[in-house]
Protein backbone atom coordinates (compact mmCIF):
# COMPACT_ATOMS: atom_id res chain seq x y z
CA UNK A 1 0.00 0.00 0.00
CA UNK A 2 1.15 3.43 -0.59
CA UNK A 3 2.33 5.34 2.20
CA UNK A 4 -0.24 7.42 4.06
CA UNK A 5 0.73 10.80 4.42
CA UNK A 6 -0.76 14.43 5.59
CA UNK A 7 -3.73 12.39 6.89
CA UNK A 8 -5.80 11.85 10.42
CA UNK A 9 -5.57 8.54 11.22
CA UNK A 10 -7.65 6.92 13.50
CA UNK A 11 -7.12 3.61 15.71
CA UNK A 12 -9.15 1.41 17.08
CA UNK A 13 -7.43 0.31 20.29
CA UNK A 14 -8.27 -3.21 21.47
CA UNK A 15 -7.32 -5.94 19.07
CA UNK A 16 -5.44 -3.19 16.72
CA UNK A 17 -2.73 -1.14 18.71
CA UNK A 18 -3.35 -3.15 22.51
CA UNK A 19 -3.83 -7.13 23.10
CA UNK A 20 -6.58 -6.88 25.34
CA UNK A 21 -6.75 -10.33 25.61
CA UNK A 22 -3.11 -10.92 26.18
CA UNK A 23 -3.56 -8.20 29.18
CA UNK A 24 -6.42 -10.40 30.61
CA UNK A 25 -4.67 -14.02 30.46
CA UNK A 26 -1.42 -11.80 32.19
CA UNK A 27 -3.35 -10.33 34.90
CA UNK A 28 -5.77 -13.49 35.48
CA UNK A 29 -2.35 -15.06 36.08
CA UNK A 30 -0.62 -12.59 38.19
CA UNK A 31 -3.73 -12.63 40.69
CA UNK A 32 -3.51 -16.61 40.65
CA UNK A 33 0.08 -16.20 41.48
CA UNK A 34 -0.55 -13.71 44.52
CA UNK A 35 -3.28 -15.32 46.04
CA UNK A 36 -2.57 -19.19 45.34
CA UNK A 37 -5.92 -19.84 44.30
CA UNK A 38 -6.63 -21.78 41.28
CA UNK A 39 -6.41 -20.01 37.98
CA UNK A 40 -9.34 -22.08 36.51
CA UNK A 41 -11.64 -20.49 39.29
CA UNK A 42 -10.34 -16.72 38.41
CA UNK A 43 -11.54 -17.49 35.32
CA UNK A 44 -14.51 -19.02 36.01
CA UNK A 45 -16.06 -15.72 38.11
CA UNK A 46 -14.10 -13.31 35.44
CA UNK A 47 -16.56 -14.84 33.01
CA UNK A 48 -19.43 -14.84 35.79
CA UNK A 49 -18.60 -10.64 35.39
CA UNK A 50 -18.76 -11.16 31.78
CA UNK A 51 -21.52 -12.60 31.60
CA UNK A 52 -23.76 -9.53 33.49
CA UNK A 53 -22.76 -7.08 30.76
CA UNK A 54 -25.07 -5.99 28.00
CA UNK A 55 -21.49 -5.36 26.00
CA UNK A 56 -17.69 -6.48 26.69
CA UNK A 57 -17.28 -2.66 25.82
CA UNK A 58 -19.39 -2.04 29.11
CA UNK A 59 -16.46 -3.61 31.45
CA UNK A 60 -15.52 -1.55 34.27
CA UNK A 61 -11.93 -2.14 36.09
CA UNK A 62 -13.23 -0.87 39.39
CA UNK A 63 -16.35 -2.94 39.34
CA UNK A 64 -14.60 -6.21 37.83
CA UNK A 65 -12.25 -6.01 40.60
CA UNK A 66 -14.61 -5.79 43.30
CA UNK A 67 -16.65 -8.57 41.88
CA UNK A 68 -13.92 -10.33 41.41
CA UNK A 69 -12.27 -9.65 45.28
CA UNK A 70 -15.66 -10.49 46.69
CA UNK A 71 -16.73 -13.85 44.84
CA UNK A 72 -13.35 -15.26 45.23
CA UNK A 73 -12.92 -13.30 48.92
CA UNK A 74 -9.33 -11.82 47.77
CA UNK A 75 -8.35 -8.47 48.88
CA UNK A 76 -9.61 -5.24 46.95
CA UNK A 77 -6.58 -3.21 47.26
CA UNK A 78 -4.02 -5.74 46.02
CA UNK A 79 -5.76 -6.95 43.26
CA UNK A 80 -6.35 -3.38 42.20
CA UNK A 81 -2.82 -2.60 42.33
CA UNK A 82 -2.03 -6.00 39.99
CA UNK A 83 -4.34 -4.75 37.51
CA UNK A 84 -3.98 -1.22 37.25
CA UNK A 85 -0.82 -0.16 38.60
CA UNK A 86 1.30 -2.45 36.84
CA UNK A 87 2.75 -0.30 33.43
CA UNK A 88 4.77 -3.92 32.44
CA UNK A 89 1.18 -5.36 31.75
CA UNK A 90 0.42 -2.45 29.62
CA UNK A 91 3.55 -2.08 27.66
CA UNK A 92 3.65 -6.33 26.85
CA UNK A 93 0.22 -6.17 25.82
CA UNK A 94 0.83 -3.81 22.90
CA UNK A 95 1.08 -5.39 19.83
CA UNK A 96 4.70 -5.85 18.39
CA UNK A 97 4.77 -3.75 15.79
CA UNK A 98 2.62 -0.56 17.10
CA UNK A 99 5.37 1.81 18.69
CA UNK A 100 7.51 1.45 15.47
CA UNK A 101 4.48 2.12 13.25
CA UNK A 102 3.23 5.23 15.51
CA UNK A 103 6.89 6.58 15.13
CA UNK A 104 7.29 6.37 12.01
CA UNK A 105 3.36 7.80 10.95
CA UNK A 106 3.51 10.63 13.83
CA UNK A 107 5.69 12.54 11.50
CA UNK A 108 3.55 13.23 8.38
CA UNK A 109 0.22 12.67 9.85
CA UNK A 110 -2.25 13.81 12.29
CA UNK A 111 -2.81 10.69 15.13
CA UNK A 112 -5.63 9.70 16.78
CA UNK A 113 -8.11 7.08 18.95
CA UNK A 114 -11.51 5.59 17.33
CA UNK A 115 -12.39 3.08 20.31
CA UNK A 116 -15.25 1.90 22.59
CA UNK A 117 -15.23 1.66 26.35
CA UNK A 118 -14.92 3.88 29.41
CA UNK A 119 -12.95 6.54 28.22
CA UNK A 120 -10.70 6.28 31.25
CA UNK A 121 -9.91 2.52 30.97
CA UNK A 122 -9.53 3.02 27.15
CA UNK A 123 -7.01 6.10 28.07
CA UNK A 124 -5.08 4.38 30.78
CA UNK A 125 -4.21 1.42 27.97
CA UNK A 126 -2.72 4.33 26.32
CA UNK A 127 -0.71 5.77 29.06
CA UNK A 128 0.51 2.89 30.87
CA UNK A 129 1.86 1.71 27.36
CA UNK A 130 3.89 4.48 26.12
CA UNK A 131 1.97 5.46 23.17
CA UNK A 132 -0.79 8.20 24.69
CA UNK A 133 1.38 10.66 23.26
CA UNK A 134 1.45 10.06 19.98
CA UNK A 135 -2.25 10.92 19.51
CA UNK A 136 -4.00 14.70 19.77
CA UNK A 137 -6.04 15.02 22.16
CA UNK A 138 -8.85 16.85 19.79
CA UNK A 139 -8.94 13.64 17.83
CA UNK A 140 -9.30 11.05 20.73
CA UNK A 141 -12.99 9.37 20.29
CA UNK A 142 -14.27 7.20 22.59
CA UNK A 143 -17.60 6.54 23.39
CA UNK A 144 -19.42 2.85 24.41
CA UNK A 145 -20.55 2.17 21.51
CA UNK A 146 -18.47 3.41 18.72
CA UNK A 147 -21.16 3.37 16.17
CA UNK A 148 -23.32 5.90 17.15
CA UNK A 149 -24.01 7.81 15.16
CA UNK A 150 -23.42 10.71 17.47
CA UNK A 151 -20.01 9.69 17.36
CA UNK A 152 -19.20 8.66 13.75
CA UNK A 153 -20.63 11.91 12.96
CA UNK A 154 -18.07 13.87 15.38
CA UNK A 155 -15.12 12.57 13.41
CA UNK A 156 -13.49 13.99 10.80
CA UNK A 157 -14.55 13.51 7.44
CA UNK A 158 -11.59 11.52 5.37
CA UNK A 159 -10.11 10.06 8.02
CA UNK A 160 -8.08 6.98 7.72
CA UNK A 161 -9.59 4.98 10.28
CA UNK A 162 -7.61 1.07 11.26
CA UNK A 163 -9.98 -1.05 13.07
CA UNK A 164 -9.64 -4.99 13.81
CA UNK A 165 -13.45 -5.70 13.92
CA UNK A 166 -14.90 -6.46 10.50
CA UNK A 167 -18.42 -5.53 11.62
CA UNK A 168 -17.35 -2.49 13.01
CA UNK A 169 -15.11 -1.25 9.44
CA UNK A 170 -18.10 -2.64 7.10
CA UNK A 171 -20.87 -0.53 8.97
CA UNK A 172 -18.30 2.60 8.88
CA UNK A 173 -17.28 1.98 5.22
CA UNK A 174 -21.08 1.80 4.26
CA UNK A 175 -21.04 6.02 5.85
CA UNK A 176 -18.79 6.91 2.83
CA UNK A 177 -17.33 9.48 5.05
CA UNK A 178 -13.82 7.76 6.14
CA UNK A 179 -10.94 5.80 4.46
CA UNK A 180 -11.15 2.22 6.10
CA UNK A 181 -8.25 -0.48 6.68
CA UNK A 182 -9.25 -3.65 7.63
CA UNK A 183 -6.83 -4.85 10.43
CA UNK A 184 -6.92 -8.75 9.94
CA UNK A 185 -4.34 -10.48 11.73
CA UNK A 186 -6.15 -13.85 12.43
CA UNK A 187 -6.77 -15.40 9.01
CA UNK A 188 -6.05 -14.46 5.05
CA UNK A 189 -9.42 -13.20 4.36
CA UNK A 190 -10.32 -9.51 2.61
CA UNK A 191 -13.08 -7.55 1.95
CA UNK A 192 -13.97 -6.91 -1.61
CA UNK A 193 -14.32 -2.84 -0.96
CA UNK A 194 -12.04 -2.41 2.19
CA UNK A 195 -8.29 -2.43 1.90
CA UNK A 196 -7.25 -5.02 4.31
CA UNK A 197 -3.50 -5.52 6.41
CA UNK A 198 -2.23 -8.21 8.05
CA UNK A 199 -0.11 -6.62 10.32
CA UNK A 200 0.15 -2.94 11.51
CA UNK A 201 3.68 -2.69 10.39
CA UNK A 202 1.94 -2.96 6.46
CA UNK A 203 0.87 0.81 6.83
CA UNK A 204 4.19 2.54 6.58
CA UNK A 205 5.79 -0.31 3.94
CA UNK A 206 5.38 0.30 0.71
MG1 LIG B 1 -10.96 -3.67 18.16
Amino acid sequence: MLPIRKKIVLFDIDGTLFDSRFFGERVRTQFTKTFKIDLVEVENVSSKYFENLESGTDFHPQAFIKFLAGKLAIKNAVLWKIFWENEENYKKALYPEVTKTLCQLVTNNKLGIYSQGFRKFQLHKLSQSGILDFFQKEYIFISRRKLRPSLTKSMPESSVIVDNHPGVVEKLNSTKRFNIIWLNRISNEKMASIQTIKKLGDLITP
